[in-house]
């Protein structure tokens, strides 16, 4: 038997591009984490300019709190974060990061400039590519943050190998945008591709107005708001009447704490509660958003986030079915009031 090579830590920067193909996997995850990190530094706005699709160039400007300048090369360290300081606060996590693996993840994969700066100090420009500081210092900038990633994957060829059309790549920004939005109906997020505006919500709070700019003012309208609450959890948003369904399955929008997830059993228990109204192959839309208390979610189980364990979840799918029964039942009773708008 030949004997085995010595046991190494890894170099930090391969370390960083391992981590990266966990969390970054297209352009479509190095917006998500930049507009979280935009959510989670308290931005009022955040625009989202991409170039082809992002495989050109993604750039993410906010107006948040900004890095003080001495924390920047901090921030692109692996597992630094400002989120999370200890075990007790890693289940109730509040903000949407707290794995500190973004920054070095994309930096490492990729060409990046962050230029960043906290109200009433200098700002700092950070140029990092594949892991390798190229240039930093003192810049001037407004307060909050501008990032800029260009050749996404350029040392990964087997990844940049699997991205997809320009168009395919571009509808899953579109798609990660909108449900960022949803999420964070207090924040104004646009979207912009090659120069050309493809979504801006207005920042004021209301959720319906989202969901108008996102599937038409005409099905915004067909929707009704629920509310539901239990002993753990309490449920808002809106879903629409049975007669306005789609086809496809992705209509339908949960945000646990704001954040969008995807979980099967919650999503049936949704579509239950308009028990036979639905006609075969059809599902409504829906966006509901469910408060609870962080300490019955586990965001950890999955490196992007996507998927969360929920303790009491027959107890939320019970909720969900029974609210919206509730409000399509009331909807029959009085068919002819309408929902303001
Ligand atoms: P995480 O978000 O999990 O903490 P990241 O690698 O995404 O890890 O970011 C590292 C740290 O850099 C954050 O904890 C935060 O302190 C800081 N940071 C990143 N992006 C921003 C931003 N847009 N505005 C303010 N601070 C930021
Ligand atoms: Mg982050």
């Amino acid at each position: 038997m030949n004997a085995m090579a010595q046991i190494q830590e890894l170099p930090a920067i391969l370390a960083d591009q391992i981590a990266a193909g966990e969390v970054i996997e297209r352009p479509a995850s190095v917006v998500k984490e930049l507009v979280e990190n935009a959510i989670d530094a308290h931005s009022c706005r955040i625009d989202v300019l991409v170039k082809e699709a992002g495989l050109a160039e993604i750039r993410v400007i906010d107006d948040g709190a900004g890095i003080p300048a001495d924390q920047v090369p901090l921030a692109f360290r692996r597992h630094a974060t400002s989120k999370i300081t200890s075990k007790r606060e890693l289940f109730r996590v509040t903000t949407m990061g707290f794995r500190g693996e973004a920054l070095p993840s994309i930096a490492s994969v990729a060409d990046l400039t962050m230029v960043t700066a906290v109200a009433g100090a200098d700002g700092y420009q950070y140029h990092v590519r594949g892991g390798e500081v190229l240039a930093q210092g003192v810049a001037s900038a407004r307060p909050g943050t501008d990032v800029t990633v260009s050749q996404l994957f350029y040392n990964t060829p087997a990844r940049l190998k699997y991205l997809k059309s320009p168009q395919t790549e571009l509808s899953q920004i579109v798609d990660m945008v909108y449900r960022l939005a949803l999420g964070n109906p207090t924040v104004a997020i646009s979207l912009t591709n090659n120069g050309k505006e493809l979504f801006r919500s207005a920042g004021n709070g209301n959720l319906q107005q989202v969901i108008a700019a996102i599937y038409g003012v005409k099905v915004a309208r067909k929707m009704v708001a629920i509310e539901g609450q239990d002993d753990d959890f309490t449920i808002h948003g809106y879903v629409s009447l049975p007669e306005l369904t789609r086809a496809g399955r992705k209509y339908q929008t949960l945000l646990i704490n704001h954040r969008y997830v995807r979980n099967f059993n919650l999503t049936k228990a949704l579509i239950e509660g308009y028990g036979s109204k639905l006609m075969v192959g059809r599902y409504p839309f829906a966006v509901i958003d469910i408060n609870l208390d962080p300490l019955l979610v586990d965001v950890n189980v999955h490196p992007a986030k996507r998927e969360v364990r929920l303790s009491k979840e027959a107890q939320l799918g019970q909720l969900l079915t029974t609210t919206i029964q509730a409000r399509l039942a009331q909807e029959n009773l009085i068919p002819d009031v309408g929902e303001k708008t």
